[in-house]
């Protein structure tokens, strides 16, 4: 008998004996600013918004296997959500709906045409009373917003399958390009990338789209600080060519370990419709593949650890309030305040976050800008499925490798300023943070290979 001549009846029951270990929920909740708004990510910007391309947007998708383990993943097209908000909202998650911090996974694409996010980047300009109002209020909505849409994801679990493929996309580049000055923000085409295209697809029991995440390394910079209107950049074209092309799919894009890593080439808004469209594309091509069906059960980890700030004096900002850059001198005077307070800046803490889907996926999810060295290491050490996004949880700096600490530049030592933070971190940072990782992915029941040097 083959299933053609089966009655309705038992074609259905076939449906639910093969459906899958998991029910998904997938909301999303538009979080464009109303007003004019000044635009993060580029010091040398002078003004607030002017326009608006296309809506920004905060996405949640709630996964729940048949033990009821639950796992929430939130994206947003912003520059990156700092711990304050992220805190606030796990607070009120986990007194709501139970679900523990491990569980709940925030990422932001960074997109350098969003708004600003107090208190991210904190020295990077010097607002007005009535500018700093627009974007404390901003902030306060977007922490109401992330916390609403969280709820209506979870309001709408239902049985789905989920599954998991890889594409490529080459438009990243590795903007770290040596010179005989030291290194600075260009193209480096001999530089480490990371080419992978993660993709998750989530269905309904009847084959029917409900969301795709997918994940890329490489900053959301196609455009530049002469740019005023809001946008996803290329990120936010890609979602919207994915959820074009699947009408009533929510398209949500994870931010990878990019913080080294720019688009090539850029510096037009027609660049960033290519990168999106060539971002979409692969998308779709992984989506139509052959793709591996995720198990249950879905395991989770988290740990926040001190990421420790290289040693320095109060003289040094005293010297620095002379500097002529601005944002330095923000920065100076942010520290000698610690100073005066006798809490100077030592330490900050850094989110580590695992989640595991069966035996078959891992997502590894780190705080900060990081560098791609960070998920090369990570995937040689961890072989199998595994997505390694940064950006997540919250974003306080670029988080340098070993390498990159030690060959300086924007990522090791002068982002450093525009982040209210005292210098670079000491040397053994990337440790620090393999440390934690190694501690979180226990937790989720892996282990690391050794590596021969
Ligand atoms: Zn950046």
């Amino acid at each position: 008998m083959n299933f053609r001549q089966l009655p309705a009846a038992f074609l259905l029951f076939g449906v639910q004996l093969f459906a899958a270990d998991f029910k998904a929920g997938v909301a999303r909740i538009d979080i464009t600013p109303q007003t004019a708004i000044w635009m993060s990510g580029y010091a040398d910007r002078s003004h607030p918004s002017t326009g608006v391309v296309h809506p920004l947007w905060a996405k949640a998708l709630a996964i729940e296997d048949n033990k009821a383990g639950r796992v929430v993943i939130v994206t947003t097209d912003l520059i990156g959500l700092p711990r304050t908000i992220t805190d606030l909202v796990a607070a009120r998650v986990l007194k709501e709906y139970g679900l523990d911090r491990s569980r709940l996974l925030f990422n932001s694409s960074h997109t350098h045409t969003g708004p600003v996010v107090p208190p991210t980047l904190p020295t990077m300009f010097a607002l007005t009373a009535d500018d700093r109002q627009i974007a404390e209020d901003y902030s306060r909505k977007l922490t109401e917003d992330l916390f609403t849409a969280i709820g209506a994801a979870l309001g709408r679990l239902a049985p789905a399958q989920i599954s998991y493929g890889l594409g490529k996309a080459h438009f990243a580049i590795n903007r770290r390009e040596p010179t005989p000055q030291g290194m600075r923000i260009g193209v480096n085409p001999a530089g480490p990338v990371d080419p992978d295209v993660p993709v998750i697809r989530v269905t309904s029991t009847d084959g029917t789209l409900l969301a795709v995440l997918f994940g890329y390394a490489c900053h959301d910079t196609t455009l530049t600080g002469q740019f005023y209107e809001l946008s996803g950049d290329y990120a936010g074209f890609a979602q919207i060519d994915i959820e074009r092309s699947h009408p009533g799919a929510v398209a949500m894009f994870l931010m990878l370990c990019g913080g080294d890593q720019n688009p090539n080439p850029r510096s037009k808004l027609e660049l960033a419709q290519q990168h999106g469209r060539t971002l979409a594309d692969e998308v779709d091509r992984v989506l139509q593949s052959a793709l591996m069906p995720l198990k249950a059960p879905i395991r989770a980890g988290f740990q926040n650890i001190d990421l420790v700030f290289a040693f320095h004096t109060r003289a040094a900002f005293e010297a620095e309030l002379n500097d002529k850059n601005p944002a330095r001198v923000r920065r100076a005077q942010a520290m000698l305040k610690a100073y005066d307070d006798r809490h100077p800046v030592r330490q900050t803490l850094y989110p580590i976050q695992a989640m595991r889907f069966g035996n078959m996926l891992t997502i590894l999810a780190l705080g900060g800008e990081v560098v791609v060295d960070y998920s090369l290491r990570a995937k040689r050490e961890y072989p199998g499925n595994l997505i390694v996004a940064g950006y997540s949880n919250d974003v306080m700096s670029y988080i340098p490798s070993q390498r990159v600490l030690s060959e300086g530049g924007y990522e090791a030592v002068d982002s450093m300023a525009y982040y209210g933070l005292p210098g670079p971190y000491a040397s053994d940072v990337e440790d620090r943070i393999f440390d934690g990782i190694h501690g979180v992915m226990r937790a989720v029941g892996l282990k690391q290979v050794s590596l021969v040097p």
